[in-house]
């Protein structure tokens, strides 16, 4: 392949270049420095400009700072390559003035939307498929939808890829549910794109800020993707949550794995467990694992998970994760390793008191939010726990935004 040069949203293009897909070409003028047109439209990206390595550091320096009176920290791991990481992938679809189809994101806290074709820190497989789309709607007379007039079919495409398996599901989310000459469209878009390996229509036609309704409709393959963490699969369908960079991912949860140091015979508790990765990939290392999670369809993706696996030493509980530890205490139940993995708003204070009380070995802290983490470390170390380890995980490049894994140990043991 030659160096030919083409024009990509006004940078530079050589062909040599290619990312981790090996297949799209890296902008040769866009380094992980350059600006972003969008970027103070969009809001996405509060660090775009800021040079990577020195991102690092100020990561770095916040999270020891907040952490420092409760655990020191083993330092930030960051990427190799920062750009282009994302591997969920959303648009927004409207018209502009001439009614020709656009689509991109809303401006920051508004509804109007902001054309955008790539984005620095998006899979440009995802941002491709969604260009196609757009412009395939005029030869299917496919109108995107309208906020205000309701008129118009297509709201948003999302893109979801597997990062290790390569697959990749395309939803369509319309206002109604008929897409006309559905056929013919899916063959189109899968000429320009044969890697797409399932497409999906949803129907969301409330008028809300959710991107998905709750109706579905298969219209090629499975309807759902997988993809390989840490040797272990796990389902992808449109609505099921997992990390949007895998690579990154594996690094945390290598590190969570090394923190409570399974022997085998233990009893793990993985609160907060999501759609069951960490327990699943702790599960051959553990005598059984108990998932507990409040959100009915990440159970279900769970089980699914868990089966897929062949995972015999896991079970899955819906429920809050405090009440259901108050449970487990009443019952006089055992846990030797807590894995936990709160939301932004970090654990709750009857969780934390009940962990205290049953006093396992060992807790692994994983956390999206290093102020909650703090703030749970605090009540911690203060009730038996030392916080012995942790390590700030870069797993969204160019945002504010880190995980932390923290080692706490019994003090007594
Ligand atoms: N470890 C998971 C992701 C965790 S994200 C994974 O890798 O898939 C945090 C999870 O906590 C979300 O799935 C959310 O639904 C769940 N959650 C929020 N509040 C909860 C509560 N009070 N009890 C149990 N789970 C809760």
């Amino acid at each position: 392949m030659g160096h030919r040069k083409e024009r990509k949203n006004g940078y530079a293009v050589k062909r040599s270049d290619y990312d981790s897909h090996g297949d799209y070409p890296l902008n040769e003028s866009e380094t992980e420095n350059s600006p972003c047109p969008v970027t103070k439209r969009c809001g996405g990206c509060q660090w775009m400009g800021m040079d990577y390595q020195e991102q690092l550091r100020e990561k770095e320096k916040r999270v020891r700072k907040l952490l420092a009176p409760y655990c020191g920290l083993e330092g930030i791991v960051g990427m190799e390559q920062p750009l282009y990481y994302r591997n969920k992938v959303h648009a927004v679809f409207g018209e502009d003035r001439r009614h020709r189809p656009i689509s991109g994101i809303y401006e920051e806290r508004t509804h109007r939307i902001v054309p955008v074709d790539s984005c620095r820190i998006e899979n440009q497989k995802a941002d491709a498929i969604i260009v196609s789309v757009r412009e395939l709607l005029p030869s299917f007379k496919i109108r995107p939808y309208n906020e205000d007039t309701g008129f118009g079919l297509l709201r948003h495409v999302l893109v979801r890829m597997g990062q290790a398996s390569g697959q990749i599901l395309v939803v369509l989310v319309l206002a109604s549910p008929i897409l006309p000459s559905k056929n013919n469209f899916v063959k189109a878009l899968l000429k320009r794109h044969p890697e797409i390996t399932t497409i999906v229509v949803n129907v969301n036609n409330r008028n809300t800020s959710m991107v998905l309704g709750d109706r579905e409709q298969v219209i090629y393959g499975k309807g759902y993707i997988e993809d390989t963490l840490c040797g272990k699969i796990f389902r992808i369908s449109p609505r099921s949550f997992y990390q949007v960079n895998p690579l990154q991912t594996e690094l945390l949860y290598a590190k969570a794995m090394e923190y409570a140091a399974l022997t085998g015979r233990e009893t793990v508790l993985d609160a907060y467990c999501g759609t069951g990765t960490i327990g699943i990939i702790a599960s051959e290392r553990a005598g059984q694992v108990m998932g507990v999670e409040l959100n009915a369809d990440a159970v279900r993706d769970a089980r699914v998970n868990a089966k897929i696996n062949q995972v015999g030493n896991i079970r899955f509980y819906q429920n809050d994760a405090g009440r259901f530890l108050l449970d487990m205490e009443a019952q006089g139940a055992r846990v030797d390793v807590v894995l936990m993995d709160p939301p932004r708003g970090g654990s709750s204070e009857e969780f934390l008191s009940a962990v205290a009380r049953m006093a396992p070995e060992r807790v692994v802290y994983i956390s999206c939010n290093p102020e909650t983490l703090a703030r749970d470390l605090k009540y911690l170390t203060a009730h038996g726990y030392g916080a012995e380890r942790g390590l700030v995980v870069d797993m969204f490049p160019f945002t504010e935004h880190v995980e932390v894994a923290c080692c706490l140990q019994r003090k007594d043991s």
